[in-house]
């Protein structure tokens, strides 16, 4: 069958000749799927939300001539909010560019798709804290990639770190640090005791079960930490 059906997000978008474009799609069973979507930008053309940003669709994908075409799709949620507010559309699309340093044709990433889709969801439709969900998704999501940061014992004495206690994350030895163990270290990596125990009860609960607010969220640490491990860079946010 040269049909496919599968739901999808949009990640990413490159217009092609005059009235088409090719969409990196991420679904959760078939990974990375590029897809040209014909005449979508034409006034009226029934493909035009599924060629947006960030959408989620069931989409209908035709192999033919070696390429992959949309024939149609069905939306399931367009993530409308994100247009009319930039800096919940910058965190949606450092999540995207996240997503698509790994992703591959073919792998399936069930929870990676859902983290994203449930992030898209806070940051569109719940009055959220921006820097909150964006830290949260990054610590999952680098969990999902193997690099969970070790946050209860310090990585190089081993002492178990309190709950009153802050440390340094420390990204080339995955994990945070004791003060007296890195007397050296940069203080822009350094997490107090209340960031400390915010990450660890996002693991642990996940953010929608957290009552306790932050006065500042500990996103330039995570984006620090995702941009080591995966040897990359991540878009920033703007300026609060
Ligand atoms: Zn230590």
């Amino acid at each position: 069958m040269p049909y496919k059906t599968f739901q999808a997000i949009v990640l990413q978008r490159v217009d092609w000749r005059e009235n088409d474009r090719i969409l990196t799609l991420f679904s959760p069973e078939h990974g990375r799927v590029d897809v040209l979507c014909r005449s979508c930008r034409k006034p009226k053309s029934p493909l035009m939300s599924a060629a947006e940003l960030f959408t989620m669709g069931e989409y209908v994908v035709f192999s033919g001539k070696g390429r992959d075409y949309v024939q149609s799709c069905s939306i399931i949620e367009s993530f409308y909010p994100l247009r009319l507010d930039y800096a919940r559309l910058a965190a949606a699309a450092m999540m995207a560019s996240a997503c698509l340093k790994t992703i591959q044709p073919e792998e399936p990433m069930g929870h990676l798709y859902i983290l994203l889709a449930r992030s898209f969801r806070r940051l569109a439709f719940e009055d959220s804290d921006i820097t909150a969900v964006t830290s949260a998704f990054l610590l999952h999501f680098i969990t999902l990639q193997g690099f969970k940061p070790r946050l209860n014992h310090c990585v190089r004495c081993q002492k178990r770190m309190g709950d009153a206690e802050g440390g340094y994350l420390m990204e080339q030895e995955d994990g945070i640090c004791c003060a007296a163990c890195a007397p050296q270290a940069n203080r822009r990596s350094w997490l107090s005791a209340e960031q400390t125990a915010w990450l660890r009860d996002v693991l642990v609960l996940g953010i929608d079960k957290i009552s306790r607010e932050l006065g500042a969220y500990p996103l330039g640490h995570l984006k620090r930490y995702t941009e080591y491990q995966l040897e990359t860079n991540l878009p920033d946010l703007p300026k609060q």
